[in-house]
């Protein structure tokens, strides 16, 4: 069966407590071999991390969401420090900008985002980045803070120019099922995507993909957003999976502690 990783699933979130269990259960079914589920705050990322020690199919990030960084204060990043001691949190996410919604100040949000990726460095963890009508300053914060940065810009909504400029940056980018919405912009970016940067996530519960479009997304519907960026490309649906899981892989860690 072909391999998939869903590298940005909000199963922690209410959307998922009546069945949690069958939406896990389907995504294995599907060929799902991870899920990174983020958190946005530090109650669910402390869920987060609790349902990645209970299914081993799930691994956690832990980190606060921009739309949440007026509450954001310094002695957060002791708790998300404790929480990343646990082996299951592969990353410090998620993170960023939301100039789109602006549910924070700018400035209360690059407070957060800075202070966040400082701590991504110091635990050496690479970071799930959120940026929406905010993709130059976004940037202009990853370039700043570049040395022994590693993450990916998640739901990138950027040019191919933009694109490139994350990419000097060695960064990884990550694309939903909005690929497979109709004169799809950010598929014509996808295309251009070397295959080792590229991952692919639902952001479940947001965002399903054609033909699922308006209904709560989840981590098995990967394989339509993996599908929309095949096509695309010109290539087969394994070929593709292989690649961009290798890349997940490489980036988060999924697979080593199997292997210990
Ligand atoms: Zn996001
Ligand atoms: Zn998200």
């Amino acid at each position: 069966m072909i391999g998939f990783i869903d590298t940005h699933a909000h199963l922690n979130l209410p959307e998922f407590d009546p069945d949690r269990e069958e939406v896990i259960n389907r995504a294995k079914d599907s060929g799902i071999n991870y899920i990174l589920v983020p958190g946005i705050d530090l109650p669910s990322s402390r869920t987060a991390v609790e349902l990645a020690e209970r299914f081993p199919i799930l691994h956690a990030a832990v980190g606060i969401h921009p739309h949440e960084a007026k509450r954001f204060r310094e002695r957060d990043l002791l708790k998300l420090k404790e929480f990343a001691q646990r082996p299951q949190v592969k990353a410090i996410g998620e993170i960023g900008l939301d100039f789109y919604r602006k549910l924070s100040s700018p400035q209360e949000q690059v407070v957060a985002f800075r202070a966040q990726i400082r701590l991504a460095k110091e635990l050496d963890l690479p970071i799930v980045v959120h940026s929406r009508g905010a993709v130059e300053e976004t940037l202009r914060i990853l370039k700043d803070e570049s040395r022994g940065l590693r993450g990916v810009l998640h739901c990138f909504e950027g040019t191919k120019e933009q694109a490139e400029r994350v990419l000097a940056l060695g960064l990884y980018i990550s694309f939903t099922g909005q690929v497979t919405f109709p004169r799809s912009k950010v598929l014509e970016v996808a295309k251009l995507i070397p295959l080792g940067k590229l991952l692919l996530e639902t952001d479940s519960p947001y965002l399903a993909p054609l033909p699922q479009r308006g209904k709560r997304n989840e981590p098995a519907w990967v394989r339509l957003v993996a599908q929309g960026v095949a096509s695309a490309k010109g290539m087969d649906l394994e070929a593709l999976a292989n690649l961009t899981s290798q890349a997940a892989d490489r980036l988060f860690g999924f697979s080593e502690m199997e292997t210990q």
